[in-house]
């Protein structure tokens, strides 16, 4: 098959990832091969091939929001008939025993794997996952729309549940990518107010088109106190600014795996009960429930689709925040 390998981690503008011939394995017990139609591309992809995240696999295919269709299946694999289109995520396995696993936290588990950074993902033809860590894609959603939904909607769905927000509450964005131009939908549908701030004047823009009440800069202050903010940009120096937006009580998650070093603070700007909190992964029922109601509602993902072989430019793209909304791979038609 034909896949994007990363042999070592370099800045994108090197273009790190090969596009190449590699060997399909076969699906082994409680597998499924998958043949991929198309696989969004993530800010997290762009940690792994620039090495923010430490190395776990050499080479690696990067790519961890897959939609295809199964191909076969290993022994004792029979959830989905061969031809079932369905999704594969970040989260590709967990030990299922650990103290994490066994109190539904399974995203904090001791010794998971992860899809396109600890196991190869979907920047190829074929990926293979455990069936039981294989979404159902809702039929509503073409493939290309459906990609954005497995990571950066799953994530900025765990992160507005973290927030705490209620109907009619007021929350900050700070960075509006893949994952906030899908979160902001599901605010507006829970009838919550959003103040977007955002570096990129293309991003304002699209926050306002989704319905943000107001969009500025990074640094500006939203005109009212939030209820709670969630920053999606890695950029810790967004934290501060984001706490002096928050309300008595705020709260402040943190949406990436990865972030640059958070300032020195003020103690004002926490005390009075406001809390920062991090996201790690998600669980499984994150994502159920999180699929079901981007079909309700129905979400609707902006995509920039690149050929497999460009992902190198997509990225590049990702990082000068060339993307309005989500950048997709399309791999087969
Ligand atoms: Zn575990
Ligand atoms: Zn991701």
């Amino acid at each position: 098959m034909k896949a994007c390998l990363l042999f070592r981690p370099a800045p994108i503008e090197s273009s790190p990832l090969q596009y190449r011939d590699v060997n399909v394995r076969e699906p082994l017990a409680g597998e499924i091969l998958m043949r991929v139609r198309c696989c969004g591309v993530c800010r997290t992809d762009l940690h792994v091939v620039e090495g923010e995240l430490l190395p776990r696999k050499s080479p690696i295919i990067p790519g961890h929001q897959i939609v295809g269709v199964v191909e076969r299946a290993g022994q004792n694999a029979g959830k989905f008939p061969k031809g079932s289109r369905v999704g594969i995520a970040w989260l590709h396995s967990t030990d299922g025993t650990c103290t994490y696993c066994r109190s539904g936290a399974e995203n904090l588990c001791d010794h998971p794997e992860f899809t396109g950074y600890s196991v190869d993902g979907g920047y190829a033809e074929y990926v293979i996952a455990p069936e039981q860590f294989v979404y159902e894609v809702p039929k509503r959603f073409a493939d290309e729309q459906a990609a954005p939904l497995l990571c950066a909607g799953i994530i900025g769905f765990r992160a507005l549940r973290l927030s705490g927000i209620k109907p009619g509450g007021k929350l900050g964005f700070y960075g509006f990518g893949a994952a906030a131009h899908v979160a902001i939908q599901v605010a507006r549908h829970w009838n919550v107010e959003v103040y977007a701030a955002t570096r990129s004047d293309r991003h304002q823009l699209l926050a306002l088109e989704l319905g943000a009440k107001w969009a500025g800069g990074t640094m500006a202050e939203p005109p009212v106190k939030l209820d709670a903010a969630i920053v999606f940009a890695p950029a810790g120096e967004i934290v501060p600014a984001a706490l002096k937006a928050l309300r008595k009580g705020g709260v402040l998650v943190l949406g990436g795996i990865h972030m640059s070093q958070i300032p020195a603070l003020d103690y004002s700007l926490l005390y009075q009960e406001r809390v920062v909190r991090s996201v790690a992964n998600n669980t499984r029922q994150d994502g159920e429930d999180f699929l079901r109601i981007a079909a309700e509602i129905p979400i609707e993902t902006r995509v920039q689709l690149f050929p497999l072989a460009e992902a190198n430019r997509a990225l590049n793209a990702l990082k000068n925040d060339a993307i309005p909304g989500a950048a997709v791979l399309t791999v087969a038609p």
